[in-house]
């Protein structure tokens, strides 16, 4: 067996968050290119793909057009002495809790921010789920080959809203025709830009006055000189680069480039392995701290991904390693149920082959191949002492749908497949006062789409769904409860525990009712 701690200190495990086109999926093929898992650059993106009715990820387009093996959901590979874990969060048709719950298996996160655009509403609501684990961001400003909004704008606008301080590690000298290339803060040198993609870039040291020594025509470059000035009214007003606030999430280095161009992308990457922490120790249920270098395997289920296909059945559920060495064939125990499992069928994620698990380690994922054994949230472990993992987080949904069965001879199948499936994760139930009538939530259409097809297909359960719309979902306390309380503006639902759950047409209705029951606190799940 190789050094375990060595082992584990060269994984880097995250996620990219972003809003849908910010150049999630390009700069993560500028990352297989770097990393020889794939030889040549191009638009993975498929045409047509809004007319697949379950969108495929990004990834499964990389890997029809290239011609090689990438899973759908998680993909290794080697970057410069690094085992690089990446996890797909879905921003498009396929976004859903498991996007959320992804970012809880992460041990770092890519932002990747479209310098025209700012701060776009899914980064913001993706960042606000990374945040609240305290895990380090490192935003990556994209598109700097196009005219974009001034970068002390940007940065500026970043800091306001999300609340995160930021460190520029770079600044660009110029942008969109005018791009000269990046003044870098963090290697002390200037980065030109290539002429051609093909045209290397080129690396000049600064001297101790942060100025570039001898003669360049660049240096006449009203670019070059506006970028020396930004950058040292940084050095002296902004924050001071500290790797504790960065690793604890409190303070985001920020790097800017261009994903389509490849240009400061690699300066990112390399950043990128050098600060992200590997995976480190976790607090347990019951307050025992455990050692990724602990020798006993233990992960947990992040995420189940259910096949479509009808003719089968099977699950994929992720597993996040924790701790020690996972062998293929090894012996489990189920937290939840106390039984024993061996997990023969297994796959890992590589960028350049689909092979069955030998072996893996802390902070790298696996699939199970799995036929309703587990849920999300369960712990698995070798050994006899009980590893048991807190629990994941409940994410507030934000979509609602009215749902009733269409025969109501099959009310029966209905029940069971909805307890089922809300207790999988797959979806969230609420019921109305008084009529019990039935509504669901989710932080994405597609998981009422899929709600659907598994109740047809695995309990035989056909149902209307009455769209509701976006809702605002805040919670009560139940003894501050007053009958005036519910209006037209909002519904009052409960929840799965008969909490009381106030639905909100919009933010206004929620402000109308906070100013009118001012001592009434509402609360949101994450
Ligand atoms: P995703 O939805 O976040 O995965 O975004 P994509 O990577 O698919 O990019 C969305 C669009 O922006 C595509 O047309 C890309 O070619 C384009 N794009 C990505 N990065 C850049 C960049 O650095 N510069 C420019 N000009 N376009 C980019």
């Amino acid at each position: 067996m190789k050094d375990l701690a060595q082992e584990v200190n060269r994984r880097r495990t995250f996620a990219i968050i972003s809003h849908p086109d910010a150049g999630k999926t390009t700069i993560t093929e500028q990352l297989l290119l770097f990393s020889g898992a794939i030889r040549e650059a191009g638009t993975v993106k498929a045409k047509g793909k809004k007319s697949n009715k379950f969108a495929k990820s990004d990834w499964m387009e990389i890997e029809q057009q290239r011609g090689i093996s990438v899973t759908s959901s998680v993909m290794q590979v080697d970057y410069d002495g690094y085992q690089v874990n990446i996890l797909d969060t879905p921003g498009h048709e396929d976004f859903s809790e498991d996007t959320y719950r992804t970012l809880m298996a992460v041990d770092a996160a890519v932002m990747v921010v479209d310098s025209g655009k700012g701060i776009e509403p899914q980064t913001k609501r993706l960042f606000e789920v990374v945040s609240h684990r305290g895990i380090p961001v490192f935003t990556f400003m994209n598109k700097l080959d196009r005219d974009g909004l001034e970068p002390l704008d940007l940065v500026a606008e970043l800091e306001e809203v999300l609340g995160i301080d930021a460190y520029p590690m770079n600044w660009p000298m110029g942008m969109g025709r005018e791009l000269l290339g990046l003044y870098d803060l963090y290697n002390q040198r200037v980065e030109l830009r290539g002429k051609t993609s093909e045209d290397p870039e080129t690396y000049i040291d600064l001297d101790e006055s942060g100025d570039v020594p001898g003669d360049y025509d660049f240096k006449q470059s009203s670019v070059y000189t506006q970028a020396m000035e930004d950058a040292q009214l940084l050095h002296e007003a902004g924050n001071d680069f500290d790797l504790e606030r960065i690793q604890q999430g409190k303070l985001t280095p920020v790097f800017f480039g261009s994903a389509l161009t490849g240009f400061g992308v690699q300066t990112f990457f390399d950043a990128f392995v050098d600060l992200a922490p590997a995976p480190s120790t976790v607090e347990l249920e019951d307050g025992r701290m455990l050692e990724p270098t602990a020798e006993e395997f233990s992960g947990f289920v992040f995420k189940i991904q259910a096949n479509m296909n009808p003719a089968h059945r099977d699950r994929i559920a992720f597993i996040r390693i924790s701790s020690g060495e996972f062998e293929k064939g090894m012996n489990v125990s189920l937290e939840r149920t106390g039984k024993t499992m061996r997990l023969a069928h297994t796959t890992q994620f590589m960028a350049d082959a689909r092979e069955e698990v030998e072996t893996a380690i802390a902070g790298d994922i696996i699939g199970l191949y799995d036929t309703g054994n587990l849920q999300i949230g369960d712990s698995i472990y070798e050994g006899r002492e009980a590893i048991k993992f807190k629990p994941l987080p409940q994410f507030t949904p934000e979509l609602f749908m009215k749902v009733t069965p269409k025969n109501v001879m099959k009310q029966k199948s209905f029940h069971k497949g909805i307890e089922q499936l809300v207790q999988e994760g797959a979806i969230q139930l609420y019921k109305t006062y008084h009529t019990e009538e039935y509504i669901l939530g989710a932080v994405g259409q597609l998981q009422f789409e899929v709600f659907q097809h598994r109740l047809l297909h695995e309990y035989k359960a056909e149902v209307e769904m009455i769209p509701m719309g976006n809702k605002i979902a805040r919670w009560v306390d139940p003894e501050a409860m007053e009958p005036n309380m519910s209006s037209s503006r909002n519904l009052l639902v409960k929840d799965i525990e008969g909490q009381p759950v106030f639905l909100f047409e919009n933010s206004f209705a929620e402000n109308w009712f906070k100013d009118k029951h001012p001592d009434v606190e509402l609360y949101q799940l994450l």
